[in-house]
């Protein structure tokens, strides 16, 4: 078991790029991965443009090195440590159909009499009293221990299969509670930067956006798989809005108001990112300029989930 190995995949306001083949492959071992990590690590500490931030990437290494000559380097770096780690060719890619696996929700582990719990965090934002309830939860039910996905949701692993009904009745992963380990297919799936509250880039807020959107439209259409929607507050697209089902951006808009055209908080809408075997970015807006306001994105969204994902009316 190893890992084929990509590099350079990145998002920022000057340009989006698709990850490329390194043409390495190391085993799946600690030291191998740790000492690889370190190499690229290194070299790109002492050789890349770190005092350009458009340019401090590792795409821009790579291509002024060229994939043949930055694996030259790697290869020559990890070999200086001394510590036995081999850098083999990349081995032939997966050809066998990719299955995402769901994260959220209950199901078995290969320890037997073992499941973990997925539970949804919406828009990834927890309070403080929230954090100590989920800890308490984790306490008491998953040896103390959470993982965190890349989803902004919390995983409970190694909770005994007899204990699940007692933990998924606990207040909080209740009625009352914002936490849920059985979201909708689409509140369950919101991925938010964090937008104006706390980051001074922000152009829209973002995450209290995002969990009140994702409810209604949960309230108005019905889904039959997860759809991906990704926020993000500006065009660095922190909330990775290019890999999503439906990525909303921030930016300007106009709408009038008391006859007047005034300037309001909007978006970009991005349709179509894909992730995984057959990923794929989605470059280009598909509308700009919508307001934010419930009024004007609600129905923009709903379009969209209707006429590209299937969604039909609750009522
Ligand atoms: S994408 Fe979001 S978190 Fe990133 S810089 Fe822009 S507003 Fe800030």
């Amino acid at each position: 078991m190893g890992f084929n190995i990509v590099l350079g995949g990145f998002m920022s306001i000057k340009r989006v790029a698709e990850s490329v083949d390194s043409g390495m492959w190391i085993p799946a071992d600690r030291e191998s991965v740790v000492t690889f990590c370190e190499a690229i690590l290194r070299i790109f500490r002492d050789e890349s443009e770190r005092k350009n931030r458009q340019a401090a990437r590792l795409m821009f290494l790579v291509e002024k090195y060229g994939v043949e000559e930055f694996k030259a380097a790697v290869i020559k770096e990890v070999e200086s440590y001394g510590r036995g780690v081999k850098v083999q060719d990349q081995q032939p890619r997966e050809t066998d159909v990719f299955e995402r696996r769901e994260l959220l929700g209950v199901h078995p582990q290969k320890q037997e009499g073992k499941v973990r719990v997925g539970v949804h965090v919406p828009a990834g934002r927890l309070s403080q009293t929230e954090c100590r309830d989920l800890a308490d939860l984790a306490d008491k039910y998953s040896a103390g221990e959470i993982r965190m996905t890349v989803e902004q949701n919390l995983i409970f692993p190694n909770v005994d299969e007899g204990k699940v009904k007692e933990m998924l009745a606990e207040p909080v992963l209740g009625k009352g509670s914002r936490m849920s380990a059985s979201p909708g297919f689409i509140e369950g799936n919101v991925v938010s930067c964090t937008g104006a509250q706390f980051c001074g880039l922000a152009l829209i807020e973002t995450k209290g956006n995002a969990e009140a959107l994702s409810k209604k439209l949960e309230d108005l259409v019905t889904v039959d798989r997860p759809i991906r929607i990704h926020w993000t507050g500006c065009p660095n697209s922190c909330g990775q809005v290019q890999v999503a089902d439906i990525g909303i951006m921030g930016g300007p808009a106009r709408k009038e108001i008391d006859g007047k055209k005034m300037a309001v908080p909007g978006c970009k809408i991005f349709v179509g990112g894909r992730i995984g075997e057959d990923a794929h970015l989605a470059m280009e807006p598909i509308a700009s300029g919508i307001p934010l306001d419930e009024e004007d994105l609600i129905p923009t969204l709903v379009d969209i989930l209707k006429k590209e994902f299937g969604a039909v009316d609750k009522n």
